[in-house]
């Protein structure tokens, strides 16, 4: 059966960590009926976070892609992981969605990580909807969260309910469209709502919240505006309408509250995601480039006859065939049939296509744009391709990882288990872009990098018990950078005699700073600024090569170099004993001396770091962040909390959580992402480099 793009909603729920993602998601999955027994967090047997290691350490770090059914709606819950080390999976999981459901705790509130994923969902212009969760705790405050979501996050939260009471007194919820209350008996686990009148007390409260409900979705539009001039309120039908358009344009985001730990408010807020989040017919279409010709853009729509256009999001290793899961952008999707990877131009089979519920999957025939499926078949596919008809072929622009920043060494503990861990690495490369396995070119062991310190520990447990390879895993390295600071030339003259041939060559290169810090697929870039005619074009690709391939390690410590420009301005050549070797060697000991000339820099990363804290621990934390050499860029207070945001290298933060925890009892929180690269004090390069 198809289903009416219409009807889907493709959603991911938000959180920071301990926010209750996990939790709500279960209650979601539960009264959808997607799965007959509620799981427990605390118990670990809940089902997103089917990983064995995510049900240890209670957090969900691996997006899995689940449907559910919903009142005819097809919701498609891609669960985006909590965890900051991994923000590029969350990236990844927001390109794919229309609308997200942001779960603040109403204790904590805004904290770090709410922030981070706020903001990136801004940038790829996710509407949304908030849910208050935890009303059931203690010392709660419902406004102060809303407060926060307008001034810390500076969104337009429209409270749609409010809790009646709080805490321990936490009775249910005011529905502010419909003006009555909602109750979720405990003892059946809020399966039944209950509607009633608002309680007399709540009355006026609530008729002053509905108002300026009312008015803020008035004011948005100005045939609603007119029908609230002539009776100072709009209908149900008018302020759900009203509200859709604002969610769906982002200009507004409506606040529900409830605690899904104690089974309140989960259905309303499905109702919620039905009503005002997005359809894939209500996403703009997406102007992608073609392959061929090249430059040409097309713009690809959500519509079932155009060609296939789909995006590979995650890839979960499954024997005896992985899983891919797709975003189907345009067209429609067949079992076994043949598609292209516009990346890789390779032929890829879709075998198998499947609707993938919490604990079971339906195969399907086919499935249609706006759609969220899973597929067996492709081989060389991986995450961030796309899968196309070849009538059409679209790149759907591929996703900007950051660049890892840190990393182990990883070797087989026997030398039988070597290809065993190399296939096992593969996978985990291959589902998991922001991770790299390179080869250490001086040791020639494996280097495994990643996004942080907490990355690679969950990625190195994963290949242990998961995978079960038994691998000898190095300390964490830093990875750092070597730059240049001003411009330098140098000429090479390269005469050898190799065999019985004289081999000459000679070039001038200049070597400086890129004006533009350089893009992350790109380091460097070489140009031919020779008068036309000094060399033969061979000659002039293998000089070109050897520089860029002299870039691979730098000066001072071997290090990559980025973030330079080189131009070849001079050379010669032999009529008979030039040769592509020759340049390619004059042309890396070029680049070698150039960059001697011109101010060699280490360079190293630089983590984001923002730590939450009670006022009483303020002080020490800031103490401990200056002996890391952090640079405090703002301090806010919250509430009874204080807010650092620094700069930090990365090279200092190594163990920070912990000593975090001991200097605070606990109590405070740190996010940490890579943020940029800055030089390294000539002192401390010394020391490294010798
Ligand atoms: P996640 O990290 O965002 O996925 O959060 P979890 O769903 O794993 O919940 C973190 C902790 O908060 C667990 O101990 C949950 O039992 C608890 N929790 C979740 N929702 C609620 C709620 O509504 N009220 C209360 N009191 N606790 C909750
Ligand atoms: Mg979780």
């Amino acid at each position: 059966m198809e289903i009416d793009p219409a009807s889907v909603r493709n959603i991911g729920i938000a959180a920071h960590i301990d926010a209750g993602k996990t939790t709500t998601t279960e209650r979601v999955l539960f009264y959808t009926r997607a799965s007959h027994k509620m799981g427990e967090v605390d118990e670990g047997t809940t089902i997103t976070d089917f990983d064995e290691q995510e049900q240890r350490r209670g957090i969900t770090i691996y997006s899995a892609a689940v449907s559910c059914i919903w009142k005819r709606h097809t919701i498609n819950l891609i669960d985006t992981p909590g965890h900051v080390d991994f923000t590029a999976e969350v990236e990844r999981s927001l390109r794919v969605l229309d609308g997200m459901i942001a779960v603040f705790s109403a204790r904590e509130g805004v904290e770090p990580q709410s922030e981070t994923v706020w903001r990136q969902a801004n940038k790829y212009r996710v509407p949304r909807i908030c849910f208050i969760n935890k009303m059931d705790r203690l010392g709660v405050d419902f406004s102060r969260v809303v407060k926060q979501i307008r001034e810390r996050l500076k969104g337009n939260p429209l409270v749609i309910q409010l809790p009646i009471g709080e805490g321990d007194e936490f009775e249910g919820i005011a529905d502010l469209v419909r003006m009555r209350m909602l109750r979720f008996p405990a003892d059946r686990r809020g399966a039944s709502v209950e509607v009633v009148d608002l309680p007399e007390s709540e009355r006026e409260r609530c008729a002053e919240a509905r108002a300026q409900l009312v008015e803020a979705v008035a004011g948005s539009n100005d045939a609603l505006m007119e029908s609230y001039l002539d009776g100072e309120d709009l209908s149900e039908k008018e302020l759900l309408g009203g509200l859709r358009a604002l969610t769906v344009s982002g200009a507004a985001h409506p606040v529900l509250c409830g605690s899904a730990l104690k089974y309140v408010g989960v259905q309303p807020l499905l109702d919620a995601v039905c009503d005002f989040l997005p359809s894939p017919l209500d996403v703009p279409s997406v102007e992608a480039p073609l392959v061929t010709p090249k430059g040409a853009t097309c713009h690809v729509r959500a519509d079932a006859s155009e060609p296939l256009a789909a995006l590979v999001f995650k890839i979960v290793a499954e024997k005896p065939l992985d899983l891919y899961y797709l975003r189907i952008y345009s067209g429609t999707l067949k079992a076994s049939s043949r598609l292209i990877n516009s990346a890789t131009h390779k032929k890829e089979n879709i075998s198998r296509v499947f609707r993938m519920f919490a604990k079971r999957r339906d195969q399907l025939d086919r499935a249609v744009a706006g759609d969220i499926v899973a597929v067996v078949g492709p081989k060389d596919a991986l995450t961030g391709h796309t899968l196309c008809e070849p009538r059409r072929q679209v790149i759907l622009e591929e996703i900007d990882f950051p660049k890892t920043v840190i990393s182990v060494s990883i070797e087989p503990r026997s030398s039988k288990d070597r290809d065993k861990l190399v296939d096992a690495l593969g996978a985990l490369g291959r589902q998991d872009p922001t991770l790299q396995v390179t080869k250490d070119v001086e040791t020639g062991q494996m280097l495994l990098s990643g996004m942080g310190e907490l990355h690679l520990e969950v990625m190195v447990q994963r290949l242990k018990s998961d995978m079960g390879v038994d691998a000898l895993v190095g300390k964490p390295r830093v990875s750092y950078r070597e730059t240049v600071s001003q411009a330098g030339e140098a000429e090479v003259v390269w005469n050898r005699k190799l065999g019985d041939k004289e081999h000459f060559a000679q070039i001038s290169i200049r070597l400086e700073p890129a004006a533009q810090p350089s893009s992350s697929s790109e380091e460097g870039v070489v140009l031919d600024e020779l008068p036309p005619g000094t060399l033969n074009p061979e000659y002039i690709e293998s000089a070109m090569l050897g520089v860029a391939d002299a870039a691979v390690s730098g000066v001072l410590g071997g290090y990559p170099v980025i973030n330079w420009k080189a131009a070849l301005i001079g050379g010669s050549q032999h009529v008979e004993n030039s040769s592509t070797v020759a340049f390619e060697a004059a042309g890396r000991l070029a680049f070698e001396k150039a960059m001697r000339e011109a101010h060699p820099r280490l360079l190293q990363p630089i983590m984001h770091v923002e730590v939450v804290t009670s006022e009483e621990h303020f002080g020490s934390i800031m103490g401990d962040l200056n002996s890391r050499g952090a640079e405090v860029r703002r301090t806010l207070i919250e509430g009874a909390d204080r807010v650092i945001q620094a700069d930090v290298p990365l090279a200092e933060m190594f163990g920070y959580v912990t000593r975090l925890r001991s200097l605070s009892s606990g109590r405070a929180t740190a996010a940490m992402t890579p943020s940029h690269y800055a030089p390294v004090s000539d002192a401390r390069a010394r020391e490294m480099c010798g």
